[in-house]
């Protein structure tokens, strides 16, 4: 089969590989829709999860089912199916602990294009069938749901890392797409104000339409103190973290409120450390938390994250900018993601 892949450190190119075997609990998925993620262009260019040779690349994709095992019980050839990017091993200790994502070691649930080959091919290997996709919808188009394999996941688990609840003050540093989820998971939450911080046009439209209240450019100066004006020096309840440094968290603990949340799910591609602000983290005494996280997999969270966008709570049309419908096209798809032209929020290649 082919695949679009990475080479090895800031090489890509398209190879040739055994198509996927099938075990028992698995299947085997041809894909009809798939988005390239911000996280390819920090594994391919920065290099931050290390080298690899000849993967294949991209962790979101839906598609339909070609070959099931002879254990798998609810899915059969034919079916449509949103496969998470993240497939943890489910009778895992880590997942009996509640943190199935982290099955197998650190980050270990994230296999596609990290530790096996992902879906930028003609057909990529699920495990777990069962417990790892979830059934299309009819009414949703295989487009807009693969923001259902990563996007809408990470952003709605931001909310709950910051542990979002009705009346509170959230900032929102970050209005990517997955950003742009967390503002929506946020409202969805009870947020009151919600203080979206990005600069791209069409984001701050959409951060806008989705619900965010205030816009706070990065590139105007500190982003602490422009919340810290416009909340009199209170700061927020919470902040969630989508984007930006390593140095994001200095601006995230000082705009805290003591007993405030930080939510993380921002992938640090760099540095060796995290710099804490001492007097702002209340002398190690604030009660400023910081929540870090990936995004958990799961069919169940994939069903309830799909009935947002069946019953409208969740419009995912805004977040596609740019739509291809050749399979080569992925090369093009990645490299917009990498180049992050202006006016993208986020492309998807359906064939
Ligand atoms: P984008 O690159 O599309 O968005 C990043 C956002 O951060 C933009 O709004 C950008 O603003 C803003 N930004 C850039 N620099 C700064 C800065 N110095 N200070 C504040 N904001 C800044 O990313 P995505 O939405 O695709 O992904 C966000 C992060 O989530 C990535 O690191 C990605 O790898 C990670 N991720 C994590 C997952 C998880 O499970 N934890 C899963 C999937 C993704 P501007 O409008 O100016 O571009
Ligand atoms: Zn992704």
């Amino acid at each position: 089969m082919k695949g679009f892949a990475m080479l090895g450190l800031g090489k890509t190119g398209w190879i040739e590989k055994d198509a996927p075997q099938c075990g028992p609990l698995d299947a085997i998925v041809r894909p009809l829709a798939v988005s390239p993620c911000t996280s390819d262009v920090h594994t391919v260019w920065q290099g931050a999860i290390g080298e690899r040779h000849d993967m294949i690349l991209g962790h979101e994709a839906v598609g339909e089912v070609v070959e099931v095992g002879k254990l798998v019980k609810d899915f059969k050839p034919g079916d449509k199916v949103v496969v998470p990017a993240i497939t943890p091993d489910w009778g895992s200790l880590a997942a009996q602990d509640g943190f199935a994502m982290h099955s197998g070691g650190a980050l270990a649930g994230w296999k596609f294009s990290n530790f096996k080959d992902g879906v930028f091919a003609d057909f990529f290997h699920v495990n777990e069938a069962d417990a790892n996709m979830a059934l299309l919808v009819d009414d949703i188009d295989p487009v807009y749901a693969t923001l259902l394999c990563d996007m809408m996941p990470t952003g709605f688990h931001a909310a709950e890392l910051a542990q979002v609840k009705f009346g509170d003050n959230v900032c929102v540093i970050g209005i990517g797409p997955v950003g742009l989820c967390a503002v929506r998971a946020s409202v969805l939450s009870g947020a009151a104000n919600i203080y979206a911080v990005g600069t791209r046009p069409n984001c701050v439209e959409v951060a806008k339409q989705y619900g965010a209240t205030h816009i706070i450019s990065y590139k105007e100066g500190s982003i602490a103190q422009q919340i810290l004006d416009l909340t009199k020096g209170e700061g927020v309840d919470k902040v969630i973290v989508a984007g930006g440094d390593n140095d994001t968290f200095i601006d995230a603990v000082t705009m805290l409120k003591p007993g405030g949340i930080i939510g993380n799910v921002n992938y640090l591609d760099g540095g060796e450390f995290v710099r804490i602000p001492r007097i702002e983290w209340g002398v190690g005494m604030g009660h400023k938390f910081i929540h870090s996280g990936l995004m958990p997999g799961g069919r169940r969270r994939v069903e309830r994250l799909m009935s947002l966008i069946s019953t409208e709570r969740f419009d995912p049309k805004p977040l596609i900018t740019h739509k291809f419908d050749k399979f080569e096209q992925i090369e093009d798809a990645l490299m917009l993601m990498k180049d992050k032209v202006h006016d993208l929020i986020k492309p998807v290649v359906s064939f």
